[in-house]
């Protein structure tokens, strides 16, 4: 992860928000390679999910939305996580994300211990009691921890488990329910009449543009709006650089079909639509997974979540959520609103409320997946025998920030940088190129390497002094070098990135 972050920084991916007064914990500046990459991302997905399918049409709804929209869709309400606070640091904690243990040696209770969820959080637990049972001298067998979510403590336990900011019990405070909401005013006045919200999810303007998007938009059961754009949470603990933030982008689609329909088939379409779409932009099947939720912690409205999880240098985590969701939004809007919010069947000639499939990602999630797949480090030897790590982002054609970077082998000899250049003009209509002139041709490999650049073309001695005006084709992954026209570049470049 630190290899990451790091290449992040350096190569103008991502930059901490606010940077020179410090930072601003939950928030993230993109620079100049990772807005390519964000751009890409979302390119992709809105193609796929939007242009090429005849079923899905997309819109664009406001960030800030009445406030009635978050009254009616149980957000004011429920739209919270556990909160913990330390009396003495001041720092707080999500009490899903804080586990606690006892620490039992021979059958008696010696006190608890704590731990931030982590890749291997019992391992963290029993390892701390570990600690416990020499630092108080305890004889006998220390039993195998068994961890707890903080929300389970006991009133009584409570006082006992040591706050994982000072190590010592006593500070922590019972679990309250925090809302994620910003808020905000809108207007000159600033009373509670002008309270509003940034939007914590962008699927809302889906349910209240449903109306409006049926009435324009020639649509017909089973149809999906989709959406892509800014989403703000006030986390409690933004963590994992950009996995976690409070402000982030979301691409999400409400997926309208007939209350009779068979919902668990369409559920599965969709599942599977995404997992194929991850593996399209480079994300290896071998470090994505399925998690079914448990039907009773459900919503009492939902009928299914199953979420794709990523394997991330910390831990397996959520990536995409496809919930089922009934008819739960948009019978809550049309009793809130007064407008009915129903389609009319032809056949049976009544009218219903649709049901709808949510798939729903953040931008921000992919875009560290693919980081974290596509980065490595390898060994590699030169013509003589020299060897050097190589530091590659195996980035997908699809998502390169840069896909093809002009190279002239000699900066000084003018017939090859005239060609250069004119070949970059060339691909710069269609395509994010690069054009790179100084130091040695390996060293401005390894730069393109380092940044995702699937191909280098380097226009040398055979281009204009062969025949059929050819240059080196150079592969990142394998590094292979071949001699191709323009034509064949041209084309390589239409079949590979798409
Ligand atoms: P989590 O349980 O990780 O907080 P969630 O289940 O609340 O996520 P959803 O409300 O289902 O998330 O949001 C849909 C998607 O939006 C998530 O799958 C994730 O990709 C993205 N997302 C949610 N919260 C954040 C965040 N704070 N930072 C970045 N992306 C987020």
């Amino acid at each position: 992860m630190e290899a990451i972050v790091s290449l992040a920084k350096r190569r103008g991916f991502v930059f901490q928000s606010s940077e020179i007064y410090g930072g601003y914990n939950g928030f993230f500046d993109f620079g100049p390679l990772g807005i390519e990459l964000k751009k890409n991302i979302r390119d992709c997905w809105w193609d796929d999910m939007v242009r090429r399918r005849d079923d899905v049409v997309g819109i664009e709804t406001s960030i800030i939305m009445h406030p009635k929209v978050w009254e009616a869709s149980g957000h004011v309400g429920g739209f919270t996580d556990p909160l913990v606070d330390c009396k003495v640091s001041k720092q707080r904690f999500r009490a899903d994300q804080l586990f606690f243990a006892a620490v039992v040696v021979d059958d008696t209770t010696h006190g608890y211990v704590s731990a931030l969820e982590s890749e291997d959080t019992t391992a963290d637990l029993q390892a701390a009691a570990e600690k416990v049972k020499r630092k108080q001298a305890l004889q006998g067998t220390l039993a195998p921890v068994i961890a707890q979510e903080f929300t389970e403590a006991t009133p009584e336990q409570i006082p006992l488990i040591p706050s994982p900011a000072t190590g010592e019990p006593g500070s922590l405070t019972p679990p309250r329910d925090f809302n994620m909401m910003f808020d905000t005013n809108v207007g000159a006045l600033r009373d509670g009449s002008s309270k509003s919200y940034l939007r914590p999810e962008t699927a809302q303007g889906m349910f209240v543009d449903f109306k409006n998007v049926v009435d324009t938009g020639r649509v017909k059961l089973p149809f999906g709006i989709a959406q892509i754009g800014k989403s703000f949470r006030n986390e409690i603990t933004p963590r994992n650089f950009i996995f976690r933030s409070r402000e982030f982008e979301q691409m999400e689609m409400e997926y309208f079909i007939h209350e009779d329909a068979d919902w668990e088939t369409a559920h599965k379409d969709w599942i599977q639509w995404c997992w194929d779409w991850l593996v399209s932009i480079g994300l290896p099947e071998s470090h994505l997974s399925l998690f079914d939720h448990e039907k009773a912690k459900l919503a009492f409205y939902s009928r299914g979540t199953t979420d794709i999880m990523f394997k991330y240098p910390f831990g397996v985590q959520e990536l995409w959520g496809i919930a089922a969701r009934g008819n739960y939004d948009l019978t809550q809007h049309a009793n809130a609103s007064g407008k009915p919010q129903e389609i009319f069947d032809e056949e049976t000639k009544k009218k219903f409320v649709p049901h709808v499939i949510e798939p729903a990602v953040g931008v921000d999630r992919i875009f560290l997946a693919v980081l974290a797949a596509a980065y490595a480090e390898e060994e590699v030897t030169d013509d003589k025998g020299k060897t050097d790590i190589r530091t590659v982002l195996r980035l997908s054609p699809r998502i390169a920030p840069v896909k093809v970077a002009v190279l002239p082998l000699l900066k000084k000899k003018e017939e090859l940088t005239t060609r250069a250049k004119a070949l970059y003009k060339k691909l710069q209509r269609r395509y994010a190129c690069f054009y790179d002139e100084t130091g040695a041709i390996g060293r401005r490999y390894r730069r393109q390497d380092e940044i995702g650049t699937p191909w280098c073309v380097t226009i040398d001695f055979e281009t204009i002094e062969g025949e059929g005006d050819t240059f080196t084709l150079r592969e990142r992954d394998s590094m292979a070098q071949r001699r191709v026209t323009e034509q064949e570049l041209l084309a390589l470049l239409d079949e590979q990135v798409y």
